[in-house]
């Protein structure tokens, strides 16, 4: 990878709706939370589209179709077709097509968004080991996945069938709390075969590839809430990024974020697509935004000045950034987050 190391979140003298021509939106954290829509999400989104944006949905969960997170998203307020989802049901069903004959049977360990993706690409979803499939496909299947369907995995990737993965996110968030996501099952059949498989979703090449594909995106804005995934693909993908503080990360995640996981934009929620974003500038007094200032003392980072929380922490990702590098600043934001109630 070729890019300039980050060192401060960029301004934009226009709305972001306007900057780029399409978002591409991851769903948890970002538009919903354990289904219900996150604040003015539903508002914003109407507004981006009614401006002329062209919204998309990127999503690793491989088990709901196009055509069940579309109509999810109708329900919540936010009209979306199938053609506006993508999955890592839909990038790993690339994937494997571009390895196997047409019309090849694949062992299918997931739920039914895999099966569609699938049989989209001419493929044939089976159900056993002894079906001859010439590939394995393991993605989230939900809480009714059995052991035996590991086993299954198992009995085939141990005999070299080739064995892909649609994502490898190891947790899934649920009303009740942090469950076993699919890369957590793909561990069971790594330990089990001591095998690797190739994987599609965010934050991989497979994964973009599609989305860039399915939406015909010139000039894509990647709007996510997990610095691993999200700005971490887009990273891959040379595209910008925004990062709202709506789901997974945090003010101290950010400050630490090494240079993959450095976003272009950082707001609050999905009202930061609808404005410009402010610049962060260099003092000889330190990194200045609104009416903040940061700098990077010895062990700690340090803020003056008041304003928006949001210009502070702009300011204070320019001091931990720069003094990190290309590495991950060490140094103490806790006190200076505190000011700012991130
Ligand atoms: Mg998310």
């Amino acid at each position: 990878m070729s890019q300039a190391v980050r060192t401060r979140p960029e301004g934009s003298g226009q709305p972001l709706s306007e900057a780029y021509d399409t978002a591409l939106l991851d769903l948890d954290g970002v538009v919903y939370a354990g289904g219900h829509a996150i604040a003015h999400a539903v508002d914003s989104l109407a507004v981006a589209r009614t401006g002329g944006m062209h919204l998309a949905y990127v999503t690793n969960n491989a088990l709901r179709t196009p055509d069940a997170v579309a109509e999810h998203l109708t329900e919540l307020g936010i009209p979306t077709g199938a053609d506006d989802v993508i999955t890592s049901a839909q990038a790993v069903a690339r994937l494997i097509s571009e390895q196997v004959p047409a019309g090849a049977r694949v062992l299918v360990i997931g739920g039914e968004g895999l099966r569609v993706a699938l049989r989209e690409r001419g493929l044939t979803p089976v159900e056993s080991a002894d079906d001859d499939p010439a590939a394995v496909v393991q993605g989230y299947g939900g809480p009714d996945l059995t052991w035996g369907r590991f086993a299954e995995a198992s009995y085939a990737v141990a005999r070299g069938v080739p064995w892909f993965a649609s994502n490898t996110d190891l947790t899934i968030p649920s009303g009740r709390g942090i469950a076993p996501g699919n890369g957590a099952a793909v561990e069971v059949v790594r330990i089990a075969t001591g095998r690797e498989p190739q994987v599609a979703g965010k934050p991989l090449p497979p994964m973009h590839k599609e989305t860039i594909i399915r939406t015909g995106a010139e000039r894509p804005l990647v709007v996510g809430d997990r610095l691993d995934t999200d700005i971490e693909g887009a990273f891959n993908g040379g595209v910008d990024s925004l990062l709202v503080l709506t789901g997974v990360t945090d003010g101290a995640q950010l400050l630490a974020a090494p240079p993959q996981h450095r976003p272009t934009y950082v707001d609050a929620d999905l009202r930061g697509l609808l404005t410009g974003q402010p610049e962060v500038t260099v003092g000889s007094d330190g990194f200045r935004c609104g009416g903040f200032t940061a700098t990077a003392g010895a062990d700690r980072l340090e803020l003056e000045g008041e304003g928006e929380p949001l210009d502070g922490l702009r300011a204070l990702c320019a001091a931990a950034w720069s003094a990190a590098g290309d590495g991950s600043c060490g140094l103490d934001g806790g006190k200076a987050l505190a000011r700012l109630g991130l």
